[in-house]
């Protein structure tokens, strides 16, 4: 574990009004790399005073300059910015890998296209945005328009910081809001690269103001401000519900993108090797730490050994290790916080009485010195009410549980205060339609887990959040009816 050298570590300041500043209070933190702890970053930490700024400038710009600017002209400019996105992705997916801990292979192939399409995708939305006309009576009409929002204040996580950033910042503009974005504390890096993009596209002043800093000062500032209209957050249950109540007090629109403890279900007459795949993809990828992951995999009892045979096979040679390594499929954890809790939790499993099947413990040997590895981890002989089957992890920690029938299935699936995904195997197509139906979650998935491509709304119900990001969906929730 090395202490790097803090005058030779890049620093970043804040992104306000498309100018860059330090904070008010002239703070700075350290961003780690989770693989060998070492610091890589020294960024401005925002606090009130700093919000209070780039609201301000999001206001003028809001107000001026930005409602000048024609729905196809938006659209050119977020083109261009996913242009130059394009053409250093290779230095953000380093930079994200170095920050956040993803597999190289992930960042490149997945994170990168995934925030340049969706710059695309909503670049082209930009001049689509309409209202109606609704006919009433004597030869009178009526209609509507659909009007931006206003100030964004938008907050996000630290498992795909840029990717989220580009789901949150995108829909914004192209319906012609301007936005304040909070990165997670953890992952400021590629936030802060973003920033000096949106300068070189030449968005407005105010326009795009991104501000690195802490959950209960800077994000907690940009929830209560006055002057923001919406606030759009993804992160766990207990922050959206702190987050969403304060904005009821201003009777600001939400969107918010939470927590889950989402069921994945194999039926009997599933193709194995395929919901093997899933149930991988589900848990294993970016170290399990994704929202939408299927934790709770309920398999028939006809088919469990056999799947669990599969699973388990297939997974144990899975490679875990440095995420700057190309072959790297699994990589560190973000943080010592988070690792602890997922090794607790592993405890918790092994505690209750679930029996672990693979992994269930850190690795080191092998790995960067310094690192946060844990094992990919399956327990199987669950029941509904262990607390890895309650609880989220945010961990490389899969359940296996078993069931005997389709009802059986849907109501212990729905048997949780979260409703952010869920997903079907099954060869038949019926089964498959009838089940999603009765689902309680946003989003579904047949015969295939945690593809979110930028067409599909997303999000979730219960305690899972409110609201839809990406797809149309997400630009009714940028706009307000006139
Ligand atoms: P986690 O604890 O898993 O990192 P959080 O929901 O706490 O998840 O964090 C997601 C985002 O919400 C981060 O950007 C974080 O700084 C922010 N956040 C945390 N607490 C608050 C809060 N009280 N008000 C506003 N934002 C917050
Ligand atoms: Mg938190």
């Amino acid at each position: 574990m090395g202490e790097t050298r803090r005058e030779s570590l890049p620093r970043y300041q804040l992104f306000i009004d498309v100018k860059w500043v330090d904070a008010e209070s002239g703070k700075t933190f350290t961003a780690t790399n989770p693989a060998t702890g070492e610091s890589i970053a020294e960024v401005a930490e925002a606090d009130s005073a700093d919000v209070a700024k780039a609201v301000a400038a999001a206001r003028k710009a809001f107000e001026g300059k930005w409602s000048e600017v024609s729905p196809s002209e938006r659209g050119r400019l977020l083109f261009k910015l996913a242009q130059l996105i394009e053409e250093h992705s290779g230095e953000l997916a380093a930079l994200e890998t170095a920050n956040a801990g993803k597999p190289i292979r992930e960042s490149t192939f997945a994170d990168l296209p995934l925030t340049v399409g969706t710059m695309e995708y909503f670049a082209g939305f930009a001049s689509k945005i309409e209202g109606e006309t609704i006919p009433l009576f004597n030869g009178m009409f009526t209609y509507t328009m659909r009007e931006p929002v206003g100030v964004c204040g938008q907050i996000i996580p630290w498992n795909f910081p840029l990717a989220m950033a580009a789901w949150k910042i995108a829909p914004a503009l192209a319906a012609g809001n301007t936005v304040v974005l909070k990165p997670a504390e953890q992952t400021p890096v590629t936030a802060m690269e973003l920033a000096k993009l949106v300068q070189e596209v030449g968005f407005p002043d105010g326009v795009v103001n991104i501000l690195p800093g802490f959950g209960d000062t800077a994000g907690a500032a940009l929830a209560r401000h006055p002057g923001v209209d919406k606030i759009s957050l993804t992160g766990s249950a207990a922050t959206g519900a702190k987050v969403a109540s304060v904005a009821a007090g201003g009777m600001k629109a939400v969107t918010m993108e939470l927590g889950g403890k989402s069921p994945m279900i194999v039926f009997e007459d599933a193709d194995l090797d395929n919901a093997v795949s899933g149930a991988q993809m589900a848990n294993f990828y970016s170290s399990g730490q994704i929202c939408s992951n299927g934790t709770r995999v309920f398999v028939h009892e006809s088919v469990a050994d056999a799947f669990i045979e599969k699973l388990i096979a297939r997974s144990r040679d899975l490679v875990l290790g440095d995420p700057e390594k190309p072959e790297t499929q699994v990589g560190p954890i973000v943080t010592k916080a988070q690792y602890e809790q997922v090794m607790s939790y592993i405890e918790k499993g092994k505690a209750e009485g679930a029996k672990c099947v693979l992994g269930g413990h850190a690795v080191s040997e092998g790995m960067p010195e310094g690192g946060l590895f844990v094992a990919p981890t399956v327990f199987t002989d669950c029941t509904d009410d262990m607390t890895i089957v309650r609880e989220e992890i945010f961990g490389p920690v899969m359940s296996v549980l078993t069931f005997s029938d389709e009802d059986e299935a849907i109501k212990r699936a729905n048997d949780t205060e979260y409703g952010l995904a869920a997903g079907v195997f099954t060869k038949d197509l019926s089964r498959g339609h009838r089940v999603v139906a009765r689902l309680e979650a946003g989003t579904c998935w047949i015969n295939t887990y945690n593809i979110t491509p930028i067409e599909m709304p997303f999000g979730g119900v219960k305690k899972s959040g409110v609201g839809r990001e990406n797809g149309r969906a997400a630009i009714e929730y940028y706009t307000r009816i006139k």
